[in-house]
């Protein structure tokens, strides 16, 4: 039984984090090297804060948990020490808690009740318990290999191997499907691989779970694009031949650029994925990056979390600075009382460890021009005072200049981090007469099945870009729609419908 005065006694505390001079000297995660015993009981005292609440707001809903994820109950076992018990629980809805613990921004925190009220001490430390117990299942063998009993004789080809594609590829593994995996890149994980650097997840804790995977028997092919014409790929006709059932886990890739903007031709200015992408490469040995921010000014511009994956990677290549910018006005550090007191997400702003390590932020303010010199490089920026409105009239979204006041900061690279626009083009969907929603994004309908019979769609290609435990999410849903299709039935958990 958790104890309901337990957040009176203990205060919220978050994962300790090393001495900035020391992240700057390596890529490894930005957390403290605790002794497991320290690990250990800190993690306790911190799950005795959950009240194991009537209604758990954090577990699900509009505003908690997609994964369902079982969290008074695992919050529960682990402050009574039982972290075999607390893995099971985890694992029973998620297949990949060591990813979702660190890489979501987690909605149950902020939809947790002691979210609410400043003097409740702050939200229970979800994400540091799941992580947690995460790591414990691996270091003590609390997971392993789950193969199947039974085999279904019927085949699956999953095309994506990010987190939607590899949730969907164990699932449907497990419930005795042959599945393989169809990765265009060299290397497995999609944007887990070379969208997030290793210092939000280091690579090692992907590869570990990669094999887990192959060891309960789901086959990978790196290297392939289906649907592509270059040596190695795999044509429709082959894949549509070879599988009963095809799941599309593509992800949503295409980079919003800024095309209107005076100078965006520069040389200097890119995509946040040129730049994460090399980086990620050289931290696997790829050889160093093409495209660097050592030495340079850099300017992010967009205040989210690719923003922040590039202000944290320029830091540690070493920029001579970085400024990172956000239309939007700096929200208040701690939630206003006078709102709503029920669990909503908070509008408060959001900092990121890589913000506690040198730079700067600009907040409600936006690009004029990108302006450059007679060789075509791109010098800096010219910034305005900006505010984001909805146009009275139609209820779009704007942003409008506010005085006359021209700010100019150098750059020598300007990464554009200002969100994705769906999925990239690809021959794959020409040949399966699949085409893009407004939003840039595959439909389907409520059995997650695309206008193309037996092919599936799961994760960002379908939603848009989003937050990993939503991919994850999908993964697992769409699991149990082909399942159902390959058999009739399915037991398999089905977390979220499609939207
Ligand atoms: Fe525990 Fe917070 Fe969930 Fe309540 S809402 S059960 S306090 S984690």
């Amino acid at each position: 039984m958790a104890d309901p005065n337990g957040f009176l006694k203990v205060q919220r505390a978050d994962a300790p984090k090393r001495p900035v001079d020391d992240r700057l000297g390596d890529w490894r995660e930005v957390y403290a090297d605790l002794t497991p015993d320290q690990r250990e009981s800190q993690v306790r005292e911190q799950a005795t804060r959950c009240m194991d609440c009537g209604i758990p707001f954090c577990h699900s809903g509009s505003a908690g948990c997609p994964l369902g994820n079982l969290i008074p109950e695992w919050n529960d076992l682990v402050r009574r020490g039982d972290w075999a018990a607390a893995s099971d629980r985890l694992h029973a809805t998620n297949n990949f808690p060591e990813f979702t613990g660190r890489l979501c921004p987690a909605p149950c925190e902020a939809a947790c009740v002691l979210a609410i009220a400043p003097e409740s001490g702050g939200a229970v430390a979800i994400k540091r318990v799941e992580n947690t117990i995460a790591d414990v299942s691996w270091e003590r063998g609390h997971v392993g290999p789950v193969p199947s009993a039974v085999s279904t004789g019927r085949k699956v080809a999953v095309v994506g191997s990010g987190p939607a594609g590899l949730a969907a590829a164990q699932q449907l593994t497990r419930a005795g499907h042959e599945v393989t995996v169809y990765e265009r890149d060299d290397r497995l994980g999609g944007l887990l691989r070379y969208g997030i650097p290793e210092f939000k997840m280091e690579k090692k804790v992907l590869d570990r779970r990669l094999a887990q995977l192959r060891a309960e028997g789901t086959r990978f092919v790196t290297g392939c694009e289906v649907g592509g014409s270059a040596p190695g790929s795999l044509s429709v006709a082959a894949l549509r031949a070879e599988y009963d059932a095809v799941v599309l886990a593509v992800g949503a890739l295409r980079g919003r650029d800024a095309p209107d903007v005076p100078g965006r031709g520069l040389r200097g200015v890119h995509l946040a994925m040129e730049h994460l992408v090399p980086a990620n490469r050289e931290c696997e040995g790829d050889g160093p990056a093409q495209l660097s921010a050592a030495g340079k000014h850099v300017v992010v511009i967009g205040g989210g979390d690719t923003g922040a994956d590039c202000y944290g990677t320029a830091t540690r290549q070493g920029a001579a600075s970085v400024t990172q910018l956000d239309q939007y006005p700096r929200p208040p550090e701690t939630r206003d009382d006078d709102r709503s007191p029920w669990p909503v997400w908070p509008w408060i702003l959001r900092t990121y460890p890589a913000h506690e390590e040198g730079g700067e932020r600009k907040f409600a303010v936006a690009v004029e021009r990108f302006v450059g010199d007679e060789d075509g490089n791109v010098t800096s920026v010219q910034v305005r005072e900006v505010k984001v409105r909805k146009d009275p009239a139609t209820g779009i979204r704007e942003v409008v200049p506010v005085g006359d006041e021209v700010q100019v900061l150098p750059a020598d690279l300007v990464l554009l981090a200002i969100g994705f626009e769906g999925v990239e083009h690809m021959p794959l969907l020409d040949c399966l007469g699949l085409t893009l929603t407004r939003r840039g994004t595959l439909s389907c309908g409520q059995d997650w099945q695309t206008t193309a019979p037996g092919v599936f769609v799961c994760g960002d290609a379908h939603r848009g870009a989003s937050l990993v435990v939503w991919a994850v999410a999908e993964g697992r849903s769409v699991a149990n729609a082909v399942d159902a299709y390959l058999t009739g039935a399915s037991d398999l958990p089905a977390p979220v419908h499609p939207t």
